[in-house]
């Protein structure tokens, strides 16, 4: 989808966003487009604001600048009740002294729908979240997990236009973490509903989203599909938050290449600043080659092999260049490649990267 798509067909509009909590700046000057139908996460470090969006867009702690549309309806001044979302938190925020069916009808109470038409939605919920045996149990009697599945069924209770989801899964344990995620993403796909969710884990971002809002002290730093904000992350601090990253200092030679120490390295894109200008590279781990590195392979050196790290499906290698004056380069072995190839610290080893692994970012860049 083109930008101009995304815009055209934008569910959730938010323009100049602005938010001080005294001489505080939380949101400095945000726009966002979000599609009917998309599942967008806001991804970044505690206090970079992501609450802070979440909760303007609810209209719970509204903005000081800026405009925001729900479905082509300006709410930047209407009051909570009327712009027609859900919300879950991560705290499940029950009512403990509700049954479960209960909690799940409460909005469809407070609209005063009929008595049959809020058992039957309440008994479809709960199946749709997996609990249809709970409705007479209390929250206090469920798992935390069971807890989650019964605030999302209480937020999609009135078949809102917008699910906001504020950290929903990080008060439970790993496992459970996980399966509630793919649950929650394929109920989500099910029934299509727009959905924003508030995350600091990039894990659950990369899984879960079809785009991610990458924020950082107030502003918007990158917005993209997760492969985008992966493999092409368009400022240092996103490429610095999301997965590992070995940052080098470098400095221009030519439109394509550039140097650490004395190595030499070729850039698939230009660098963009004139020779002799300093800069910074990054580089993943798991793009730096350790086996089969041909001679002429691009951006191929020497290194000596120095901590390896296990970590499950794959051994984090600290190399040295044999070089002088480059710093350590981190690479990622396979449990395969480390049984293949018997790698082991001290061991020097011929390695390489392809030249498109490498982004180039201004040195001062942080
Ligand atoms: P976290 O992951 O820790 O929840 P966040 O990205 O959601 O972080 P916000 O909760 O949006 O961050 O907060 C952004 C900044 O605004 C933080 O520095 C926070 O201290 C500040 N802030 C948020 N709410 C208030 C408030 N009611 N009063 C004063 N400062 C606030």
């Amino acid at each position: 989808m083109t930008v101009a798509d995304t815009i055209a067909s934008s569910f959730l509009r938010v323009r100049g966003l602005g938010k001080s909590f005294g001489a505080f700046q939380a949101l400095k000057d945000v726009d966002l487009d979000v599609a009917r139908g998309e599942f967008v996460c806001f991804l970044g470090p505690s206090g970079c604001g992501k609450t802070t969006l979440l909760r303007a867009i609810a209209g719970l702690d509204p903005q000081d600048q800026g405009t925001i549309h729900i479905g082509g309806r300006d709410v930047s001044k209407a009051p909570p009740s009327e712009r027609d979302f859900g919300i879950v938190f991560q705290s499940y925020a029950l009512f403990p002294n509700l049954t479960v069916a209960k909690n799940v009808g409460y909005g469809l109470v407070n609209r005063a729908r009929p008595r049959r038409e809020i058992d039957a939605r309440v008994a479809e919920l709960l199946a749709l979240v997996g609990l249809p045996e709970q409705g007479t149990k209390f929250p206090g009697q469920l798992s935390g997990g069971q807890q989650q599945r019964v605030a999302l069924a209480r937020a999609l209770a009135t078949s809102p236009g917008l699910l906001l989801l504020d950290e929903p899964l990080s008060a439970l344990d790993a496992k459970v973490r996980v399966r509630l995620r793919d649950e929650m993403r394929a109920l989500q796909q099910r029934l299509g509903v727009t959905t924003i969710m508030v995350t600091h884990d990039q894990e659950e971002a990369l899984a879960m989203a079809d785009r991610i809002v990458v924020m950082n002290h107030g502003v918007i730093e990158q917005v993209g599909t997760p492969e985008e904000i992966y493999r092409r992350p368009e400022t240092a601090f996103v490429a610095d938050f999301v997965g590992h990253m070995t940052f080098l200092d470098a400095v221009v030679t030519g439109p394509r290449s550039v140097k650490v120490g004395a190595l030499d390295f070729i850039v698939a894109e230009d660098a963009g600043a004139e020779v002799g200008t300093p800069v910074k590279l990054a580089l993943r781990p798991e793009a730096v080659q350790t086996r089969g590195v041909a001679a002429d392979a691009p951006n191929r050196f020497d290194a000596r092999v120095g901590d390896l790290a296990f970590l499950g499906a794959f051994c984090r290698a600290q190399l040295a260049p044999i070089e002088p004056g480059a710093p350590i380069i981190a690479a990622d072995i396979s449990a395969n490649a480390m049984r293949d190839l018997g790698v082991a610290t001290g061991d020097v080893r011929s390695v390489a990267f392809p030249p498109e692994a490498l982004r180039v970012f201004a040195a001062a860049a942080s």
